[in-house]
């Protein structure tokens, strides 16, 4: 049997990947990426390298987003055209499929992950419902408009990095006690280790494609943590009527 959750008010609720698919969009983005990168003379394998070293150089500027990732696209399409070994008539317009690539995932279609648009109502109708999500404010907002939850939801938080420090902050806005919140998401590092620093219980809903920058063990002790396999699962966790 699931384990529950007893004397809960507020649900912390993730996006991407938890309420809907978002890293699938980035990994055929990223596919491409390595097809092109494979007509130059390079593997698959140095080709992530020097995607992942623009995307951490990138964060530290720019934060997470869509803008900060086109940025890490745009340089590393150039660095292979740069150092590639061979050169083709069909690498030109690189620059521009690149950027074709992030005009998509910015408004790439809402698949919600399995469970969600039967379980989120029931959810909501019990508990103080927020969404908090990371990345530049207008393109996620983008995502939970076009996702129609948004009259189901007591609010929307889109902050800088989901660390302790953005989880206090939310805390304190919608003044919530820890002992009293939950915050549900696919990632380890920001859904789960993150709150549960701000001394907020976590419920992991594992995503096959979560993003590699977002895994690292989840950290023993601390406020609990429940694994569920899927999104319906929270029905039975949150003990909402059948
Ligand atoms: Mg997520």
């Amino acid at each position: 049997m699931t384990n529950r959750l007893d004397n809960i008010k507020a649900v912390l609720l993730d996006a991407d990947d938890t309420l809907w698919e978002n890293n699938m969009f980035f990994l055929q983005c990223i596919e491409w990426l390595c097809k092109t990168g494979r007509g130059m003379g390079f593997c698959d394998k140095a080709v992530l390298t020097i995607l992942d070293s623009w995307e951490k150089h990138h964060i530290r500027l720019m934060g997470y987003g869509y803008g900060s990732f086109e940025q890490s696209l745009l340089a590393t399409v150039k660095q292979l055209v740069m150092t590639g070994r061979y050169y083709s008539p069909g690498h030109a317009g690189l620059r521009k499929r690149a950027l074709k690539w992030t005009a998509f995932l910015r408004t790439h279609p809402i698949i919600f992950m399995l469970g969600v648009e039967e379980t989120l109502p029931h959810i909501a109708s019990h508990y103080q419902t927020i969404v908090v999500t990371k990345g530049n404010h207008d393109d996620q907002m983008s995502k939970v408009q076009r996702s129609g939850l948004l009259p189901i939801l007591d609010g929307v938080e889109v902050v800088h990095r989901k660390n302790v420090g953005d989880y206090i902050s939310v805390l304190k806005k919608y003044n919530l006690k820890p002992e009293e919140t939950v915050m549900i998401g696919n990632s380890p590092a920001s859904d789960v280790n993150a709150p549960k620093r701000a001394g907020i219980r976590t419920v992991f809903v594992p995503h096959s494609k979560t993003w590699h920058f977002e895994v690292e063990p989840i950290q023993p002790g601390g406020p609990e943590t429940i694994h569920v396999p899927h999104f319906a699962a929270l029905r039975d966790v949150l003990k909402l009527p059948m």
